[in-house]
């Protein structure tokens, strides 16, 4: 089932920086993905704009939505600017009931705003309080034959300009890597805010370093960090996914590069049908050696955990 995706960005150009490897990994994977800008940040965050001479507000609000459109559909997702005006950014009754109502039509799966702190932007934390109320309008209960209201949404805050100062604690850390050229090039359509190519260039970096450290997996070189705001649902406690495998160092697929000759065929440490303890091989079971264990499964792994480019399934079953 395609998953829906709503991003809430205060100014114009906020989700590029913030979200922007989370809104190309959903829709590259067949999602949709919207926009929602609640200004334009044609006072606050425009002065590169404002330095060129006999500028006016519409012309820097032009700008700004060619901009953030261009970004949005690099990155595979629609933009929506309600332009509420920013510093400051004011969501009274009207247009907290504006967002609601987009909440309900749009029915988004995951909702990403800003964090809830942030002391050097006075408009990042009305985004949050004005996302947070239309949510709670949009989803309540008991209330059926009042208004309408839309699923329950996951709910979680992209990572602000200076983390710790906005109280900024990452518990997600998305593994951008496939996705980052998409991303450096949204980035770059930015132009009135470029400097902020590297900083988040770098900032991914890092915190690819922290997904590697948590996750074991190699191969992640670029990640956004994202804190959830409403607990996690979940029936394992172990998510069982392709990254969890893979960054235990087992490639699944004797194409992809790096496969080592262990896993390419019979003979090798590890062969399929072998028994556990080497011995009378059994349908399906495997033995697999690693660098520091030996572990035996038997059974075959459900298709959904394959590789993703040839679908080879992975060598242990689930
Ligand atoms: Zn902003």
């Amino acid at each position: 089932m395609a998953r829906r995706l709503l991003v809430v960005s205060a100014h114009a150009a906020d989700f590029v920086w913030r979200a922007g490897g989370a809104i190309a990994t959903v829709t590259r994977a067949g999602g949709q993905a919207l926009v929602v800008a609640l200004s334009y940040g044609e006072r606050g965050e425009s002065g590169e704009l404002w330095a060129q001479p006999a500028q006016t507000v519409d012309r820097v609000k032009a700008i700004r939505h060619e901009e953030a459109s261009r970004a949005a559909e690099m990155l595979g997702a629609s933009f929506h600017c309600l332009d509420w005006g920013d510093y400051p950014l004011e969501a009274g009754r009207e247009a907290t009931e504006q967002l609601a109502a987009l909440l309900r039509e749009w029915a988004p799966d995951v909702i990403l705003t800003h964090p809830e702190r942030d002391p050097f932007n006075p408009d990042h934390p009305v985004a949050y309080q004005a996302t947070e109320r239309a949510r709670l309008l949009a989803s309540g209960s008991g209330v059926a034959s009042a208004f309408q209201t839309a699923p329950p949404a996951e709910v979680l805050a992209f990572e602000p300009h200076q983390s710790e100062l906005c109280g900024f604690s990452p518990t997600t850390f998305l593994d951008i890597t496939p996705v980052f050229p998409l991303k450096q090039r949204a980035m770059e359509a930015v132009a009135s805010q470029r400097y902020l190519v590297a900083y988040y260039t770098a900032m991914a970096e890092r915190r690819a370093n922290h997904a590697r450290r948590i996750s074991g997996d190699r191969t992640i070189q670029y990640a956004e960090a994202f804190q959830r705001l409403l607990p996690q649902v979940v029936r394992e406690l172990w998510t069982r996914t392709w990254q969890n495998w893979r960054g235990w160092g087992w490639p699944p697929c004797t194409r992809r590069r790096g496969a080592p000759a262990w896993w390419r065929g019979p003979g090798s440490k590890w062969s399929p049908g072998a028994g556990r303890r080497g011995g009378p091989a059994r349908s399906g079971a495997v033995r697999m050696t690693t660098s520091w264990s030996t572990r035996s499964w038997s059974g075959s792994a459900p298709a959904r955990y394959s590789c993703s480019p040839c679908r080879t399934p992975p060598p242990w079953p689930w």
